[in-house]
């Protein structure tokens, strides 16, 4: 994070274009010679954020998406309904709408209980429930349950001291997400601390002969709600049964271990099917200048299956769209296409990133900037971006129509900025930077439902979105690409 960016240097230029597409000899959209810097219109960006803070469109589709279709975990009946519906309402504003065929994983929720059956000072007849969750991924107990031995770590070189006992036991991570980073503005790396014992822990623990895994929750808030997400095996890996237990259970069995041994009984029941087919939704504003030339602004349209999915990815999603309903209500056409690409199977498997990139592998030069956004409810802030430091001045005209909504922070980055929009080598991307203070007290549970979604942070989502596309999409000479050796920081 750079801090917050000066606004006194915004470079503004004449304002005289029209809002229908504007002549490609249109003094106000050539390039500056004597700066380099990229001239856009300021009343046009104004018009475009505008017209996002007036409009109810992109709520509507998210409602749409969380009250009618709910969850959309890929491979399932929702996540095939919200291909149809997305791809519908695309249509319905005039979009070039077209499905692109994906791969999607599809791993099924089976039954789901823990329950403590020995440990110290247990009253005769008393066993205590667990809240917990299957992870993505996870293997099936017998169906009948299995019994065994917990041994509580904390981290991944404590499980190593104590190898010797691993084998026959459940493991259980003691990893805490850390709020006090969230509340501080690094909710990124509270998350990819915590998460690593979700995706690697169970595969580590696997490798030395644990019978299952539990993983204390990655989340900040205490309402005794589990919280799921994908865990990843080595190729080729025998998976075991893996699930995420609440923050509240795991101190629990965390009191209980330093008095004496617990046993837990499990029962989990998922399963892994083969891949089905499935779609990307693709919708296309065409570029006037160069249409072949395209900046993606996208969201994820599959989501965990616990909760309604309204902030992940829906409340991404829906602004992405509603960027393209936007430019349409305007009668926008930039130079290049903007490409609005709801994606399939990002919590899983990454099916339908790894389909898009496929398709245009030989041709990444005419992807000129992507954009995802990934990040939750929060209000917006700001925006990142993983671009030459050199051409960092390049966002003045979209932080300049932005400041009236206080987005003004700037995140030059360098990694990843949407796990979907990875494999782009060398393309520059962006994300919205987003307040997620709250946002991991939701994230992956029963409780991510349009009630946590506040209208207002969409419609700026929108907003954001909409004036970073169509500048991205405007300015005469697109950003340069990264090389992927390039330290930006
Ligand atoms: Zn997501």
């Amino acid at each position: 994070m750079r801090g917050f960016r000066c606004f006194a240097a915004a470079v503004f230029l004449a304002s005289s274009a029209s809002l229908v597409a504007a002549n490609a000899d249109d003094p106000t959209t050539a390039p500056n010679a004597e700066n380099g810097l990229n001239p856009i219109d300021a009343d046009t960006l104004a018009h475009i954020r505008d017209t996002a803070m007036t409009s109810g469109w992109a709520y509507q589709q998210l409602s749409d998406l969380a009250d009618r279709i709910g969850p959309r975990l890929a491979g399932s009946r929702g996540a095939e309904a919200a291909v149809a519906q997305v791809a519908e309402a695309l249509r319905a504003i005039g979009a070039n709408v077209t499905l692109q065929p994906c791969k999607a994983t599809h791993w099924v929720r089976g039954l789901e209980t823990g329950e403590l059956v020995a440990y110290p000072g247990q009253p005769q007849g008393i066993t205590q429930h667990l809240s917990l969750t299957a992870l993505g991924a996870s293997a099936a107990t017998p169906a009948q349950g299995l019994v065994a031995p917990v041994l509580l770590v904390h981290d991944f070189s404590e499980l190593a001291a104590q190898r010797q006992q691993v084998k026959g036991s459940i493991v259980v991570f003691d990893e805490h997400f850390s709020q006090l980073l969230a509340e501080r503005g690094h909710a990124g790396s509270a998350y990819a601390a915590a998460a690593e014992y979700r995706t690697r822990g169970p595969s580590v623990a696997a490798e030395m002969g644990a019978l299952a895994v539990l993983v204390r929750s990655v989340g900040g808030a205490d309402y005794r709600l589990p919280h799921t997400g994908i865990t990843e095996w080595r190729p080729g890996q025998v998976p075991i049964p893996a699930a995420a237990l609440t923050t509240e259970d795991t101190d629990l069995i965390a009191r209980l271990s330093t008095q004496g041994p617990v046993r837990i009984k499990l029962v989990l029941t998922p399963q892994s099917l083969p891949d089905v087919d499935s779609h990307n939704v693709i919708a296309d504003i065409p570029g006037r200048e160069l249409p072949e030339q395209v900046v993606i602004v996208s969201g994820h349209l599959d989501s965990w299956d616990l909760g309604t999915g309204a902030m992940d990815d829906g409340m991404g999603l829906t602004a992405a769209m509603g960027v393209a309903q936007v430019l349409q209500t305007l009668h926008l056409h930039a130079r290049r296409t903007i490409r609005v690409i709801a994606w399939m199977d990002e919590e899983n498997g990454s099916g339908g990133s790894k389909a898009y990139y496929e398709s245009v592998k030989y041709q990444l030069p005419t992807q000129t900037a992507a954009i995802e956004s990934d990040f939750g409810l929060g209000r917006p802030l700001g925006i990142s971006a993983d671009i030459l430091p050199a051409q960092s001045d390049w966002l003045n005209p979209v932080f300049a129509a932005l400041a009236p909504l206080d987005i003004t922070a700037f995140d030059r980055r360098k990694g990843e900025l949407g796990a979907d929009i990875g494999p782009l080598a060398g393309v520059p991307r962006f994300a919205p930077v987003l307040d997620t203070r709250h946002y991991f007290d939701y994230h992956h549970t029963a409780a991510d439902t349009l009630d946590k979604v506040d209208p207002d942070n969409l419609r700026r989502e929108v907003a954001l979105l909409a004036v970073l596309s169509f500048t991205l999409a405007e300015m005469p000479e697109a950003f340069a690409r990264v090389p992927a050796d390039v330290n930006t920081h």
